[in-house]
């Protein structure tokens, strides 16, 4: 991680443990949107002693203070991204992988919205990956 990167996490009253670092190089360098579950079982190898609540709860802290998303596409478990830039999700129903969604051109907001503010918006489109469609056509 960077000189600049680290300065930015400091001037936002971020304490850097080594984990929350760790934790923070996990999500930025992987685009799968993973679990606090996933999370924790990747890393756990690196540091024998965390426990799973200090990865929930320095995600918790991550969002609060706006590096990470939180996604809730699943409804019983939160995905996380610390791509943070406004983005879409497709969200396989076979394999459960969400993938980011950048093209936003073409995404009209309804007419019923016209005289409201917007300060963000996602759409998530849900259905199968090319692999999860060919699984299920063999069936
Ligand atoms: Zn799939
Ligand atoms: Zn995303």
């Amino acid at each position: 991680m960077n000189e600049a990167k680290l300065k930015f996490y400091k001037s936002l009253g971020l304490k850097l443990t080594p984990q929350r670092l760790a934790i923070l190089e996990y999500l930025e360098n992987n685009r799968s949107h993973p679990s606090a579950e996933d999370i924790y079982n990747a890393l756990k190898p690196h540091f024998p002693s965390m426990s799973f609540a200090t990865v929930y709860n320095t995600l918790e802290v991550l969002v609060e203070k706006g590096l990470v998303k939180e996604i809730n596409i699943e409804s019983n478990k939160k995905r996380f991204d610390a791509f943070t830039h406004p983005h879409h999700h497709f969200f396989c129903k076979g394999c459960k992988k969400i993938i980011d969604i950048e093209n936003n051109q073409n995404i009209t907001i309804p007419k019923e919205l016209k005289d409201y503010e917007l300060t963000e918006f996602q759409v998530i489109f849900y259905g199968f990956c090319p692999e999860c469609k060919n699984k299920r056509g063999k069936r």
